[in-house]
Parts: structure tokens; C-alpha cells; sequence
């Protein structure tokens, strides 16, 4: 049973208001918990997020999650373009395996959404909600959790306490090492730059991804003759590309491409992203659960990142909702296993696989350019892995 009479400033706390965090805030409106968000950021950061260049690629279920949480109703129609089919394409390779949501299905594979629109969404959501309280440009400084209780101290020396803590601060989280959790972390040497460009060919509302030799690039489709250029390459490479001044780096991208859309030009700053994969050894501790990217850090090439986390927040907010109805513990051990299982099946195998892609597709030895050419001919003969492949871009 739920320890009333142990006096707790808060019963959820929960450090990072990124997607995940403000997420999950909103998933447990309206049950009667008092939540607070520890957000590093100040209040104005997280009321107008500054464009961070990704375009996340929504799935169907993430997009019925955010209409559930009332955070879709603040995107506007421009902020969002329709994602109608995937193509793998392999080195010179002409030949293309492509995914679809199938001839009946209207909505296509998902939405892509500018990041920082998404964060806007969800903190817009969460504006005002009862019960809730943000506790903007803090950090925590120390913690320890205990049977009975969290306690936090913030970097501002100010002690807080709750019966549940969740981290949501992001793949490299703090909150995570400083509950012991370890993870499994790959720092892959590699980076990804991310940049909008206008091009003279038409995308058709499909994204491409390409393992060309020596560079993996995806193109976004956004607005019409407009995509989200991606592009990964190993970081020292990286750096004199990212330095490079608008009218080089289009014609930079436009030689990359191949000329695929024709001339690009660059419409915004480029952003670079060192890549680092993460996956914890547990998603709970003792009143603690990891949530978002502190949980799950997948590698972005399968656009699964915030998909995932969307699904865990609603999976542990779920089992906290439950939990309330029957006046027992929001943070019973019984209850994060639960969670931590569910988390894990639904987040092991795509981790494994992502990372078996991205393994198999940079690997330059003639005998992996032979291995991806085939398991890309094997996928365009067997249509259960097509529609296998399609039902996991849709639904994660
Ligand atoms: C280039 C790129 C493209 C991507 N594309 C896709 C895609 O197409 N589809 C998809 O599903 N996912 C995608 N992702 C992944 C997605 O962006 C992440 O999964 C998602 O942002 C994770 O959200 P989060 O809230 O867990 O963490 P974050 O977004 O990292 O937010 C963490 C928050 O915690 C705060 N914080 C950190 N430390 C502390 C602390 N100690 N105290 C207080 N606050 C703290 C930070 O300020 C931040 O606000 C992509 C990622 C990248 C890099």
C-alpha cells in the first residue's frame, strides 16, 4: 500500500523536460499526482525550443499517442509532411527496396515533424497542468532512493523529495549513473549531420535511404522540391564538412547525392550529432525508472528514437494509473519489473537489429557489400519481410 503517511513534496518527480519528460507529465494528468519536471534548461528554452535540424519521423501509433495527450492539436499542418513510402538503396547499386503502408492505408508510413515543433507540442500540452510543477534551470546535484522515498538535492541546494523518481535526462544520463545503472554504450566514431535543402527534383513523399561507399545518406521528404539531408560519415571527415559555408556545403551535398534530385542549396545551419548508441542494463531501481533516450539511445538511421520512448512513458504511465485506481504503490517494485519487461520487449529486439544494420551496411569489405546486396534482393522476394518491415516502421 501507498505510505500516505510518509509527508513527500512531490510523488513523481521526474528530471528532463525533453519529449520523453514532458511526455510522460502529461500522460499522468488528471490522476491526482503531484509531478514535478527538473529541467537544466531555462523556462523560455523549453516554452520556444530552438530548431535543432531533425526531423523525427513519427509513426502512426506515436502520432494517436500525441492526439491522446492533446499535444498534436498545437502542430500546424506546415509544420508536418506526409512520409509515403521508404527506399534502401545500397552503393551504385540501381536497385531499391521500398516500403509502403500498403495500397489501403491513406495515412502512409507516418509524419516527419521538426523536433523542436514536437517539444513545443508537448510543453504547450503541459502548460498549466494541474499539479504539476517545473523546475526550469535546475539540475540535480546529488540523489538517493531509498524503500520509502527519492531525494533529490538540485544543483541550487534545494532538497526535494518524491515516491517515485523517472529519468528522462537524455542517452548520456547522469540520473542513470548516479542510481548505478550501468548501459551498454557504443561510440561509434561516426557523426550525423542533419541540414534542410532545396533541390530541383521532386522527392514524392518518399525517403530515401542510401549505404553508399564510405557515407550513409538519407533524404526527408518535407515541402514540396524541400528535404531534411542526412548524412553520416566518420567524425574527423565530419568536421570540414560542417565547417564549410552555405553555397560549398550545397554543392558538397549536390556531389554526395549524386545529383539524385539535382542541385541543392542549403536553407539552414547544419547541425552535427556525434553518435553514441545506449541501452541500459535496467530500466528500474529501487522507486526509480528510466524513460525516453535514458532508457533506449537508439541509432537514429531507423527513426525509432522518440517512437520508442513515446511508448515506454505510455507503458510506465499506464501501469502508475492502474496502480492509483487501486490505491496501491506508484513505485512498487512489482510495478517497475513490470514496466522494465514490457519496456524490454518492445525495445530489445528493434536495439539489436538497428544496430546489426548499421553494422552490416558500413562495413566496407567486398564480403559485406555482397551480404547487403543480398539481404536487400532476399527482402524484395519475400513480401512478409516487406510487410513485416512496414508494420514496424508504422507502429514503433
Ligand atoms: C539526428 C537525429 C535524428 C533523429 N530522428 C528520429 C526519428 O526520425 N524518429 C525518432 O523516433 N527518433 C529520432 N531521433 C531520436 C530522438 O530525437 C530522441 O529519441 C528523443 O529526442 C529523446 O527524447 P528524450 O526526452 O528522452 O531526451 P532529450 O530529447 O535528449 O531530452 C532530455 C532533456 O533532459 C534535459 N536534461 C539533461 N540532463 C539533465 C539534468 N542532469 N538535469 C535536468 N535536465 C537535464 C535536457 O536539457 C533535455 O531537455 C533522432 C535523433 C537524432 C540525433
Amino acid at each position: 500500500m501507498m505510505r500516505a503517511e510518509v509527508p513527500v513534496d512531490f510523488d513523481v518527480i521526474i528530471v528532463g523536460g525533453g519529449p520523453a519528460g514532458l511526455a510522460f507529465a502529461r500522460s499522468l494528468d488528471g490522476c491526482g499526482l503531484r509531478l514535478a519536471v527538473v529541467e537544466r534548461q531555462p523556462l523560455t528554452a523549453l516554452a520556444a525550443p530552438a530548431d535543432d535540424g531533425r526531423e523525427i519521423a513519427l509513426t502512426q501509433r506515436s502520432i494517436g499517442i500525441l492526439k491522446e495527450l492533446a499535444a498534436w492539436r498545437h502542430l500546424n499542418a506546415a509544420d508536418m509532411a506526409a512520409l509515403r513510402e521508404a527506399r534502401v538503396l545500397n552503393g551504385g547499386s540501381p536497385f531499391a527496396l521500398s516500403f509502403d503502408a500498403g495500397g489501403s492505408d491513406k495515412e502512409g508510413l507516418g509524419k516527419l515533424v521538426p523536433n523542436h515543433r514536437i517539444r513545443h507540442s508537448l510543453f504547450s500540452a503541459v502548460e498549466g497542468q494541474k499539479g504539476l510543477t517545473i523546475l526550469a534551470g535546475s539540475s540535480v546535484a546529488s540523489l538517493r532512493t531509498d524503500r520509502h522515498y527519492a531525494r533529490l538535492t538540485l544543483d541550487d541546494g534545494r532538497p526535494v523529495t518524491g515516491r517515485l523518481l523517472v529519468a528522462a535526462d537524455t542517452r548520456m544520463s547522469h540520473v542513470r549513473d548516479q542510481l548505478g545503472i550501468r548501459a551498454e554504450m557504443n561510440r561509434l566514431g561516426r557523426s550525423m549531420m542533419v541540414v534542410r535543402v532545396a533541390h530541383d527534383g521532386d522527392h514524392h513523399g518518399i525517403a530515401t535511404e542510401w549505404f553508399d561507399h564510405g557515407q550513409t545518406i538519407a533524404l526527408l521528404p518535407l515541402r514540396e522540391r524541400c528535404s531534411s539531408f542526412v548524412l553520416t560519415l566518420p567524425s574527423a571527415e565530419m568536421e570540414a564538412l560542417a565547417a564549410m559555408e552555405a553555397g560549398a556545403l550545397g554543392r558538397a551535398i549536390t556531389r554526395r547525392c549524386a545529383r539524385r534530385l539535382g542541385e541543392m542549396r542549403v536553407l539552414d545551419r547544419a547541425h552535427v550529432y556525434p553518435l553514441t548508441t545506449t541501452y541500459a542494463c535496467h530500466f528500474a531501481a529501487t522507486r526509480a525508472a528510466l524513460i525516453g533516450d535514458a532508457a533506449v539511445g537508439m541509432h537514429p538511421v531507423t527513426a525509432h528514437g522518440f517512437n520508442l520512448g513515446l511508448l515506454g512513458q505510455a507503458t510506465l504511465a499506464r501501469l502508475i494509473r492502474d496502480a492509483v485506481e487501486r490505491g496501491g504503490d506508484i513505485a512498487s517494485a512489482s510495478l517497475l519489473r513490470r514496466y522494465e519487461a514490457a519496456h524490454r520487449l518492445a525495445t530489445r529486439p528493434l536495439y539489436t537489429a538497428t544496430n546489426l544494420i548499421v553494422g552490416l551496411y558500413t562495413d566496407e569489405r567486398p564480403a559485406a557489400w555482397v551480404a547487403r546486396h543480398m539481404t536487400l534482393r532476399a527482402g524484395a522476394r519475400l513480401p512478409f519481410v516487406r510487410r513485416t518491415v512496414s508494420r514496424l516502421l508504422m507502429q514503433h
